[in-house]
C-alpha cells in the first residue's frame, strides 16, 4: 500500500514546493495532471498588458477558512517602479506573491494588472507576464542550457547566451568544458547558491516579462554574493515592475516605495528617509538591522 501512495506523495511534495517556493513552473501543473485550486473562467481571454501597473485592491485572503492573513490590503505598484515589501516573517509577504501568481484567489477584494481583475483572464497568460526568482531556486536535473531556455522552446543558442550573460552565468559556462550541455543538478554539477540564483534570473531574463516578482531573491547568500546577484538584479529589474519582497532592509533601501508589513496588514508606507523620519516600524527595523551588520562586521 505504501508503494502506491508515493507517486501521489510526490506529486504532492512536487506540488507544495512549486507554491511554497513559487517557481515559475506553472506548465508542470498540467503535465502531471496536478489538481488545481484556481481555474480559469470558460471563454476567459488572455492578459494584455499595455502599462504594467499591479493593483492590490481591499485584499482579504486566508489559507484556512478560520485564520485570515491578508487584511484589507491595498497597495499599487506603477509601471517601471519597484516596490518592496518588508515586515517581520509571517507577516504575508510571500502570501502576496502566490496570489498574484494566482495559486489562489483572495475572500474578498481585488488583484488587478493594467486594469484587468487576475481571475477574469487565463491563467496562462497572467504567468507569461510574470517572472518570479525565489529565495532558493530549484533547478532541473538538465543541462545549463535547458534550464535556462526552459519554458522557451523556442529560444535561439544566441538568445540563450545574451540572456546567461546578462544574469552573469557566462564566466562560469565558459569555464566548463561541455558549456551550455554540462549536467547541472543531483547527479550532474552542483552549483553554489549564487550560481543557481543567477542562472534562474537568465531564465527569467529569457523570458522577458514586464512584472518581476523576487522573493527574498538574496537572502540565502553570503553578503558578497549577494551584493553580486543585487547589482545584477537591479539591471534586470530597471525597466520592468518589481516587486522586491525582502528581509534585510539594506537591499531594498532604493526602492520607490516600501510597504512596511505587519500581521497582514500594510502599516507603513513610502520611501526609505519618508519611513525613517516617521519613526515607526521600519526605522526600529533599520536600527536593529544595521547594529546586527555592525556587530558582525566589528566580530569579522
Ligand atoms: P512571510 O513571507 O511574510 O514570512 P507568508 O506569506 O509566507 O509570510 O505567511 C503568512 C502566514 O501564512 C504565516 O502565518 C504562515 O504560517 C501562513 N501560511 C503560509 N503558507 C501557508 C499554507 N500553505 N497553509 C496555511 N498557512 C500558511
Ligand atoms: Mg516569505
Amino acid at each position: 500500500l505504501t508503494q502506491l501512495f508515493r507517486p501521489l506523495d510526490m506529486l504532492g511534495w512536487v506540488y507544495r514546493t512549486i507554491r511554497q517556493g513559487l517557481i515559475d513552473m506553472a506548465d508542470m501543473f498540467r503535465l502531471m495532471d496536478t489538481p488545481v485550486e484556481v481555474e480559469d473562467r470558460p471563454g476567459a481571454p488572455a492578459l494584455v498588458v499595455r502599462r504594467p501597473v499591479v493593483t492590490f485592491d481591499n485584499v482579504d485572503f486566508g489559507y484556512e477558512e478560520d485564520r485570515q492573513i491578508l487584511h484589507k490590503l491595498s497597495f499599487e505598484a506603477p509601471a517601471g517602479a519597484t516596490v518592496a515589501l518588508v515586515g517581520p516573517s509571517g507577516a504575508g509577504k510571500s502570501t502576496i506573491g502566490r496570489l498574484l501568481f494566482r495559486f489562489y484567489d483572495p475572500s474578498a477584494g481585488r488583484i488587478l494588472i493594467d486594469g484587468q481583475d487576475i481571475r477574469e483572464v487565463t491563467q496562462a497568460s497572467l504567468r507569461a507576464h510574470i517572472g518570479i526568482v525565489p529565495q532558493d531556486s530549484v533547478l532541473f536535473n538538465d543541462t545549463l542550457g535547458y534550464n535556462i531556455a526552459y519554458g522557451r522552446d523556442d529560444a535561439t543558442a544566441e538568445q540563450i547566451e545574451r540572456a546567461a550573460r546578462d544574469a552573469a552565468v557566462l564566466p562560469l559556462v565558459e569555464l566548463l568544458p561541455q558549456g551550455f550541455d554540462t549536467e547541472v543538478g543531483e547527479r550532474g554539477l552542483k552549483l553554489s547558491g549564487g550560481e543557481k540564483q543567477r542562472v534562474a534570473i537568465a531564465r527569467t531574463l529569457l523570458k522577458d516579462p514586464p512584472i518581476l516578482l523576487l522573493d527574498e531573491a538574496t537572502s540565502a547568500l553570503d553578503s558578497r554574493t549577494e551584493q553580486d546577484i543585487l547589482a545584477t538584479l537591479k539591471r534586470v529589474s530597471a525597466d520592468r515592475t518589481t516587486i522586491a519582497i525582502a528581509h534585510r532592509l539594506s537591499t531594498i533601501a532604493d526602492a520607490d516605495i516600501i510597504n512596511v508589513m505587519d500581521a497582514g496588514r500594510i502599516v507603513e508606507s513610502g520611501s526609505h528617509f519618508d519611513l525613517l523620519r516617521r519613526d515607526g516600524l521600519y526605522a526600529e527595523m533599520w536600527n536593529r538591522q544595521l547594529s546586527e551588520e555592525t556587530e558582525v562586521l566589528a566580530a569579522e
